[in-house]
C-alpha cells in the first residue's frame, strides 16, 4: 500500500514560529515539518561537557538543543558554549530553560539572552503572588527586546498551585462537580492560556509562541492536547514527561505522540527518556526521529524492514544480516545524506524465508529474502521488485552491504543528478 492511498487528518493551522541561529532557521507550525528536539543533562555551567553533548545531540539530528540555565554560572556559560558549537560550523539553535530565576538572570547576563534563540518560561515556576506576574512579564519583555520565540512549558509536576487550588473550590461549589483529574487537566490548561494572554499583553506575537502542557500518562496527554488544540492556535510542543526508561519510556512516547500526530496535533516533538547509566543520550533523538518517519510524516533515513524471525529460520543469521544493514546505513548516512539526496527515502526488506520474503522485499528497493529451514542455501535480491542475483557463500552481510552502496551510488549519487540537474537547465 503507498502512503498516497491513506488521507490523513489536516495539520492544524498555527503560525510559523521562526527559531534562528546565524544560518539556521527552524521552522515550527504553519505547514512546516514537525521539528525534533532535544535536551541536554550535563550541568551548564560544566561548558565542555554541555558543549560537547549540545553538538552531540544536533549531530544525531536535533534541529534544536535545550539547556538549563539555573545559575549566574550557567548564564555566564551560555555565550561560550554557542561559541563552541559555533567553532565546530554547529548552528543549531540553544533554547534556555528557566526556572525560578529566569527573570533575574537574562537581565543579568544579557549575552545569555543574545546567545540563546528561545527561551522556555515555566508559569508555575516564576514566583509566588504578585511576583509571579512581575517575574513572567520580565521575562517576556525581555524575548520582545531580543526577537525571541517563548516556550510556555506547563508541566503537572510543577502546576501553579494558587491556579489549582482556585479552580478547585470553584469546582467544589458546582452542582456537579467535576473530579480531581478533569480540573487538575482543565487547570494545565488554563496555566497555559492564561499565560499567552499575558505574554500576548506584553507585545508578543502569536508567531513567538509556543505552548506545551506535559503530564506523564499517556490517556491525559491525548486528552489535554485535544482540548488545547480545539481552544487556540499556537504551536504546540508535544511530550510525555518524565516517560522512564528503556521500553517503556519508548512506547509510552510513541503511543502518546502518535496519537496526537495521526490527529494533526503538534508542531515539534521531544523524547524525555531516561538514559540508562552509560548509555548516550542522543537515544531520545534517534526514537523522536524513528516516531515521525514511522508515521510517514518526515524521513531521516533509510527503513530496515526486518521479520520477527520464526520456526521457519533455521539460524540467527537473518537477524545478523538485519542488524548488520542498520548499522552499515547509520554508519554511511552522513556520506550519503550529503552527497545523494533522497536517500533517506530508500526502503530495504531483510527477511527470514521464503513465506514473505519474496513479497516483502518486492515492496522494498532492496530486498534480501534469506534461505530458511529446509530451503535451497541461497538468498535471493530483490532490485526495485525485480529478483536481481542471488547471495551465497560465507560474507553474505558484506555481499549485501555492497549491493546496498552501489544501488544508493547509482540511485541517488552524483551521476544520477547529472540528468536531472542538465534537464533542470534546458527547463530554464
Ligand atoms: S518471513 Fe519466514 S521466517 Fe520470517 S516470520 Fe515470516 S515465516 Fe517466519
Amino acid at each position: 500500500m503507498t502512503a498516497e492511498a491513506i488521507v490523513k487528518p489536516p495539520r492544524r493551522h498555527t503560525p510559523r514560529v521562526h527559531v534562528r541561529w546565524q544560518d539556521a532557521d527552524v521552522v515550527m507550525g504553519g505547514g512546516a515539518p514537525v521539528v525534533v528536539q532535544s535536551m541536554t543533562n550535563t550541568p551548564t555551567d560544566d561548558v565542555e561537557a554541555t558543549a560537547a553533548q549540545a553538538a552531540e545531540l544536533a549531530r544525531a539530528g536535533s534541529e534544536l538543543v535545550r539547556i538549563t540555565v539555573n545559575t549566574p554560572q550557567a548564564a555566564r556559560a551560555v555565550p561560550e558554549i554557542r561559541d563552541r558549537l559555533d567553532r565546530q560550523g554547529l548552528h543549531t539553535p540553544l533554547v534556555g530553560d528557566f526556572h525560578y530565576n529566569g527573570h533575574k538572570l537574562l537581565a543579568d547576563y544579557p549575552e545569555c539572552a543574545r546567545a540563546l534563540s528561545k527561551y522556555r518560561i515555566n508559569p508555575g515556576n516564576v514566583g509566588r503572588g504578585a511576583s509571579r506576574d512581575l517575574h513572567f512579564c520580565r521575562m517576556v519583555e525581555i524575548a520582545c527586546r531580543e526577537d525571541r520565540p517563548v516556550r510556555i512549558g506547563v508541566n503537572w509536576g510543577s502546576l501553579d498551585q494558587e491556579l489549582l487550588a482556585r479552580m478547585m473550590d470553584e469546582n467544589a461549589s458546582k452542582g456537579s462537580p467535576l473530579g480531581p483529574g478533569a480540573v487538575l487537566r482543565r487547570a494545565l490548561i488554563e496555566s497555559a492560556l492564561e499565560s499567552a494572554r499575558r505574554a500576548r499583553e506584553v507585545g508578543l506575537g502569536a508567531d513567538r509562541i509556543v505552548l506545551s502542557v506535559k503530564v506523564s500518562g499517556v490517556p491525559d496527554l491525548v486528552a489535554i492536547y485535544r482540548e488545547l488544540a480545539a481552544r487556540c492556535s499556537y504551536c504546540l510542543h508535544l511530550g510525555l514527561t518524565e516517560a522512564g526508561m528503556g521500553v517503556k519510556g519508548i512506547v509510552s512516547s510513541s503511543a502518546a505522540l502518535a496519537i496526537l500526530l495521526e490527529r494533526g496535533i503538534g508542531d515539534t516533538i521531544r523524547v524525555s527518556l531516561t538514559p540508562r547509566p552509560g548509555e548516550p543520550r542522543t537515544e531520545e533523538v534517534l526514537v523522536a526521529q524513528q516516531i515521525l518517519q514511522s508515521l510517514e510524516l518526515r524521513s531521516f533515513m533509510p527503513e530496515v524492514t526486518s521479520c520477527p524471525g520464526c520456526g521457519r529460520t533455521s539460524s540467527d543469521l537473518f537477524q545478523r544480516l538485519a542488524k548488520s544493514a542498520g548499522e552499515y546505513i547509520r554508519e554511511r548516512m552522513p556520506e550519503w545524506r550529503a552527497g545523494c539526496p533522497g536517500v533517506e527515502r530508500m526502503r530495504v526488506a531483510v527477511m527470514g524465508c521464503v513465506v514473505n520474503g519474496p513479497g516483502e522485499s518486492a515492496h522494498a528497493d532492496v530486498g534480501l529474502s534469506l534461505p530458511g529451514a529446509g530451503e535451497a542455501p541461497v538468498a535471493p535480491v530483490f532490485i526495485n521488485g525485480e529478483r536481481r542475483t542471488s547471495l551465497k557463500g560465507e560474507d553474505l552481510a558484506g555481499q549485501f552491504n555492497r549491493i546496498l552502496e552501489e544501488y544508493v551510488q547509482r540511485t541517488f549519487g552524483a551521476a544520477a543528478q547529472q540528468p536531472k540537474q542538465g534537464n533542470n537547465q534546458k527547463e530554464n
